[in-house]
């Protein structure tokens, strides 16, 4: 499936999940419905630090419209880092990375490579 865009709803629920859980970090399986992503599933047991990311790669369900992943950096760097660029590959092809303070420009999207995805916002 060709991914189209995302939900503005989508982002702004990241945005409020990330701030929810600050100074924690979220970790999110996205879900895409007819090339647009629209769902987010968060992942249990999600615990502080950059490693958190990695560990729960086999709790992510195998489901054909997983579409990527979303997590925040309470850092505020809205960049991968390097636990982020060997977790990518494991879970779809976009990637949302959502920065402190989390306002609604405060994300970014990227490749399973750690390039910058461009995504359309979609109503
Ligand atoms: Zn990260």
């Amino acid at each position: 499936m060709q991914i189209r865009g995302v939900r503005r709803l989508l982002i702004d629920l990241m945005c409020q999940v990330a701030s929810a859980n600050h100074p924690l970090e979220f970790v999110g399986v996205l879900i895409e419905k007819e090339g647009i992503i629209e769902e987010l599933n968060l992942l249990p047991g999600t615990t502080t630090g950059e490693t958190s990311a990695s560990l729960h790669y086999d709790m992510m369900p195998l489901d054909p419209h997983v579409a990527g992943s979303a997590h925040s950096h309470p850092s505020g760097a809205i960049r991968p880092s390097e636990a982020d660029l060997s977790f990518f590959p494991m879970i779809g092809r976009y990637h949302f990375i959502i920065g402190y303070p989390y306002g609604k420009d405060d994300w970014r999207c990227f490749h399973t490579d750690g390039t910058l995805a461009a995504i359309e916002v979609v109503p």
